[in-house]
């Protein structure tokens, strides 16, 4: 029998969604008549936007014929799609991106998962602390984390507590770490960070010889003027932040698969010897030996979401997640709910009520509105005490929820 990658027995078993949904199913089983609302996993429930659809129609009938038949594509996307993206998602705010420098993938969580892959194992890795938990565990994987203590914590990582107390924008941390994982808007939080404070990330990066792994899968969703929309509106940032984006949550690709990430050529590593070395050839590399590409199909589609329509009915889809966000914050802050996040973020991070638990709180929750949520213990130590909503219900049962939470606190 061949040895296996015994870091795969260092992670935690997937205890937040199998929990959620083992107490969920038991619930249902016991009161099947029970209309339970789920605000907890944040996939989309619209449908994708007209522009998106007509452009799939479109692409698939070119498949359909000898003549315009695409088979395997540029590994790392087409120029028709990174040239609309380094346009409209860079250019447009004044942020030179080129094309080279865009890596289209089919999502952006395989994306964070897999960028730890061109650093070296005794890399020391950062981690916000409650978190999004896929950057953990492909770190787990890596061997980077060694075991994990009662609590759940990695001994081998540097956690970066993020809580109310501190806006849910963590201190700089006070070891040397090499990797540092910032995404913002954040999920769970649904915090943002200002230029101000990401400046001082960048500086720090900088001032240590760190690298960023910036995901600002949930950017679209930012209101305010002064919350920056990419780390490379922040002097400095090419050469030492990586950043991913994704069109999941924006043009509600969750089931369609697309995302890309940004590896700016200034962006450099080190050899054991200190030589140079450049993330973007680094990454290419990996991407040109380990994948042929996201499906042309679902790039015309997205390249459709840059179209005039396109746009607008993005912004509308956006529009709608925001209004539920709205009612769920002012619904549960006026029935004496503390909530944090749903301004620049499609997540509602609640204060759990004094004396609950996370988790107590979730069978409350469950029991007596019949409206299931996210614990926030799940996503790491310091979200204990917190409860996450999300706005990607549909409008009437993101009423009836906050109506039924609200009528039984
Ligand atoms: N990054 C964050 C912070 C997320 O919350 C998610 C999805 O929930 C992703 C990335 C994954 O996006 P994708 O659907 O592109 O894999």
């Amino acid at each position: 029998m061949p040895r296996i990658n015994e870091h795969y027995l260092n992670l935690q078993a997937s205890y937040l969604f199998a929990e959620v949904k083992r107490r969920t199913q038991a619930f249902r089983e016991a009161h099947p008549d029970a209309r339970v609302i789920s605000l907890g996993i944040g996939d989309v429930t619209r449908p994708l936007p007209p522009a998106v659809v007509h452009a799939l129609e479109e692409a698939a009938r070119e498949q359909g014929r000898a003549e315009t038949l695409k088979g395997y594509g540029p590994y790392v996307g087409y120029d028709f799609l990174r040239a609309e993206i380094a346009a409209h998602d860079f250019g447009s705010r004044g942020v030179d991106v080129a094309v080279d420098e865009i890596f289209v993938s089919d999502g952006g969580k395989s994306d964070s998962a897999n960028l730890q892959e061109i650093f070296a194992t005794d890399c020391v890795v950062a981690l916000m602390d409650p978190v999004y938990p896929v950057y953990a565990d492909s770190n787990v994987i890596a061997g980077r984390s060694g075991r994990a203590d009662a609590s759940g914590r990695y001994a081998g990582f540097t956690y970066l507590p993020c809580t109310a107390e501190n806006d849910f924008l963590p201190a700089l941390p006070d070891r040397r770490v090499d990797l540092i994982y910032l995404c913002y808007p954040n999920n769970p939080t649904g915090a943002v960070m200002t230029r101000e404070a990401l400046q001082r990330w960048v500086d720090y990066a900088r001032a240590h010889e760190a690298t960023i792994l910036y995901d600002a899968a949930y950017e679209a969703y930012i209101r305010d003027a002064d919350v920056p929309h990419s780390i490379y509106e922040i002097a400095g940032a090419r050469e030492v932040a990586i950043e991913c984006r994704s069109f999941s949550k924006s043009a509600g690709f969750t089931g369609l698969r697309l995302a890309y990430t940004v590896v700016p050529r200034e962006a450099h590593g080190r050899t054991a010897r200190g030589e140079p070395v450049s993330l973007n050839t680094l990454w290419l590399r990996r991407t040109s030996t380990k994948s042929n590409g996201a499906p042309y199909i679902v790039q015309k589609a997205a390249a459709a979401v840059y179209t005039p329509d396109g746009l607008k009915q993005v912004r509308t889809l956006i529009d709608y997640y925001m209004e539920n966000a709205a009612i769920i914050r002012d619904g549960l802050m006026a029935a004496g709910l503390t909530v944090y996040g749903g301004h620049n973020a499609p997540y509602l991070w609640v204060r759990t009520p004094a004396g609950l638990s996370s988790w107590e709180f979730f069978d409350k929750l469950l029991t007596d509105a019949h409206v299931v949520g996210m614990p926030g213990s799940g996503f790491g130590p310091s979200g204990e005490g917190y409860f996450r909503l999300t706005a990607f219900g549909s409008r009437e049962q993101t009423e009836e929820a906050v109506a039924r939470i609200s009528a039984r606190l």
